[in-house]
């Protein structure tokens, strides 16, 4: 298999062209056609020459997602896309416009190890960890997608299949990439990952420092109820990982983010919404309450309305910063923990 383009930075693309002789430049005009003009074959590359174009679709792979499907919502504002990658496995990501924001939601494994009950991804298993390059793509797929729209890329949220901080390189290298100044410059402030809260790499994140935006899967108020269904919270319980959260708050001055996917009789009556309170008061945090989203393989349903309102009242009545999220794209299951590669459901 021919390396893929997007797996190099700027300076490991220089490294690459200038060894096979041709002039260092070069390197920043391929990476201005790929990453500015969002150019993805090397034959629209009108500024270099034709014999130079050959060698370079010669020597790198350009297009390493083959769209497999792209299905859109009733209201036409998401997309959900099945890629192919080049050993045939498959992702999912997703694209939802809404007003202002256009935001995509990346995977960054094949599958997923972490194995939560609610999870479709989950529910798969685990095939492979993608690279940097199987990443960036995505980003770029969209961003040209968006572009022929007129619009633009604004958000991108790492929440798609996979658990990112257990691909964690490969993750920051392909924000690396994206964020490039000479290229997309695509800021950090606008990248959120979601974590299921592997407090290693938690703590490596918060010494690198960086503007990319924390985001916790935390869905339980005690360790009783987060074992039932993230199987993660029995190596790194709930008052360890939040005391890596309020550490990373007070290191970065950063706001965390706290996903709670509300589950009817599980883990949202007033109890639960008081003992969460108990646990996240001070931090600097905002909580995401998201009523579950139905999964093929758990039996647990999403909260409904008046639930979802009154654990929201309890978090407002203590000073815990919340919203409820909006549903999008539910019709093609491109809910959270809806993306499944339909193929491997066929297998
Ligand atoms: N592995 C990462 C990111 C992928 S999932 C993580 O665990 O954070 C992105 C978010 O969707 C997580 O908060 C995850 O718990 C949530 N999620 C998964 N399945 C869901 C479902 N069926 N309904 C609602 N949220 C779900």
């Amino acid at each position: 298999m021919k390396p893929l383009i997007n797996d190099l930075t700027l300076q490991e693309l220089t490294e690459s062209i200038t060894k096979t002789g041709e002039p260092a430049y070069r390197a920043k005009q391929i990476w201005q056609m790929v990453y500015k003009q969002l150019i993805a074959e090397p034959s629209e590359f009108s500024n270099l020459s034709k014999e130079f174009r050959t060698k370079l679709d010669e020597q790198f792979c350009f297009l390493p997602l083959k769209v497999e499907k792209d299905l859109k919502s009733s209201d036409e504002q998401t997309n959900k896309l099945l890629f192919r990658l080049q050993d045939n496995r498959m992702i999912e990501s997703v694209l939802m416009r809404y007003k202002e924001r256009n935001t995509i939601c990346i995977s960054t494994q094949v599958g997923c190890p972490m194995n939560c009950a609610f999870c479709a991804t989950g529910q798969m298993g685990f095939l492979r960890n993608l690279s940097a390059g199987e990443i960036v793509a995505q980003v770029l797929f969209f961003a040209s997608m968006l572009k022929s729209e007129g619009l633009k890329l604004t958000n991108i949220v790492i929440m798609g299949m996979g658990e990112p901080f257990h691909n964690y390189d490969a993750v920051m290298k392909a924000i690396g990439i994206i964020n490039d100044p000479d290229g997309m410059n695509f800021g950090e402030r606008r990248i959120t990952i979601s974590t299921v809260g592997i407090i290693p790499r938690i703590e490596q994140f918060t010494a690198a420092k960086r503007q990319i935006n924390l985001a916790v899967s935390l869905h339980a108020p005690s360790n009783t109820i987060r074992d039932k269904i993230i199987p993660a919270n029995r190596k790194y319980p709930i008052d360890s990982l939040l005391e890596a959260c309020r550490n990373y708050t007070e290191k970065t001055g950063r706001r965390i983010t706290f996903e709670y996917a509300l589950i009817h009789g599980l883990n949202d009556n007033y109890e639960n919404a008081v003992q969460l309170c108990k646990r996240l008061k001070g931090m600097l945090c905002h909580v995401n309450l998201i009523p579950l989203n139905s999964t093929e393989k758990y039996a647990g349903s999403g909260s409904n309305h008046d639930r979802t309102q009154s654990f929201k009242s309890v978090l407002d009545k203590n000073g815990i910063p919340c919203s409820v999220r909006l549903k999008r794209g539910i019709d093609i299951g491109a809910g959270c923990g809806q993306l499944l590669a339909e193929q491997n459901k066929q297998e």
